[in-house]
């Protein structure tokens, strides 16, 4: 099977009656590893930033980010690359920052903490816009977002350091130094309510279907006493994705799906049929994607599709979908 699925690989993720779908790398570590060169992908979806944060014993400088952003941006230059602000908190703690709470996952993480240290914030976004000069391909993806006030504000932030910026560094502002695109993460449920109030603040939208699984369920992802309940499977969680892309085709908005389901074969196939047309994934499970798209009618996705929505188990649908696999080989 293996060898079947390297043989699609210089191939477009596309359903066999035309659908394109882009698919896009999650970046952590292995930046450097030497497969990444070989990848047939449509950009970087997730930049995951605060990884680098979590190596050291104290915040990297601004300089030393401009070098590790430059790094992301240089190895992908003709690729949109979304860089996602420092989220720590919750499961990723920081080890030069004392995070002593009762509930991390409700607590202080992502944007929370950024924004309350601003200064930790514009030092970051800083070095992403200096290491975007005289490029095109970098986006900020904001983590954790449950307000319109945050999008708000963090904005905000976003210019004064573009304008900074450009003034230092003698840039010719929207010319070697262009405003990057700005994103909101879809993860903490109350978002999902507040689309339309944010549309007109982004630029586009990122599931985070890790975290919304975790919100919408109330299960820690990481408890293994629960681990049984956590399941991006589960009914609510599957009509909660169906209702952002509805929601955010209606608003004209970009959205894609970053979290662990989008690299999950079945999960991709849903994912597709609800109407995302762009999968941000591991490295490791961008070809499989890709093959089980290139072997999948968009008639056979919808089936499925209205099928999911209907079940009552996560059984039910992990079921119909494996059945589903077992017939494509
Ligand atoms: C997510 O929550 O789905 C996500 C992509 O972000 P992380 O797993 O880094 O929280
Ligand atoms: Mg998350």
């Amino acid at each position: 099977l293996k060898q079947v699925v390297s043989q699609h690989a210089h191939l477009p993720a596309e359903t066999q009656d035309g659908q394109r779908v882009s698919l896009h790398l999650n970046l952590g570590l292995d930046l450097k590893q030497s497969y990444l060169q070989g990848l047939n992908i449509d950009g970087i979806g997730l930049y995951r930033s605060e990884i680098p944060f979590m190596m050291r014993d104290q915040l990297p400088t601004e300089d030393e980010q401009v070098e590790m952003y430059t790094e992301v941006l240089e190895q992908f230059p003709d690729k949109p690359v979304v860089m996602r602000t420092l989220d720590v908190g919750g499961d990723k703690p920081l080890p030069y920052l004392s995070l002593q709470e009762d509930n991390p996952f409700l607590g202080w993480r992502g944007i929370r903490l950024t924004l309350d240290h601003p200064e930790i914030f514009l030092v970051q976004v800083r070095a992403m816009l200096r290491a975007s000069i005289g490029r095109s391909n970098l986006r900020i993806l904001l983590p954790m977002v449950t307000s319109v006030s945050e999008v708000e504000e963090a904005s905000r932030l976003i210019k004064q350091a573009y304008f900074e910026v450009a003034e230092e560094q003698g840039c010719a502002v929207g010319i070697n130094l262009v405003q990057p695109q700005l994103g909101v993460m879809i993860e903490v449920p109350a978002i999902i309510y507040q689309l339309p109030a944010l549309a007109s603040k982004v630029d586009f939208f990122s599931v985070g279907s890790n975290d919304l699984t975790q919100y919408l369920l109330a299960v820690d992802r990481n408890n293994r006493r629960v681990a049984n309940l956590y399941d991006a499977y589960h009914p609510a969680v599957l009509a909660s994705l169906d209702e952002i892309a509805r929601r955010c085709e209606e608003l004209g908005k970009p959205v894609s799906v970053c979290g662990e389901l989008a690299g999950d074969p079945g999960g991709a196939l849903l994912l597709v049929a609800m109407g995302y047309r762009q999968l941000s994934m591991n490295s490791y499970n961008i070809d499989r994607v890709r093959w089980i798209l290139r072997n999948v009618r968009s008639s056979t996705l919808q089936v499925m599709l209205a099928k999911a929505l209907q079940a009552r188990h996560p059984e039910q649908i992990r079921k119909m979908i494996s059945n589903k696999m077992e017939s494509i080989g």
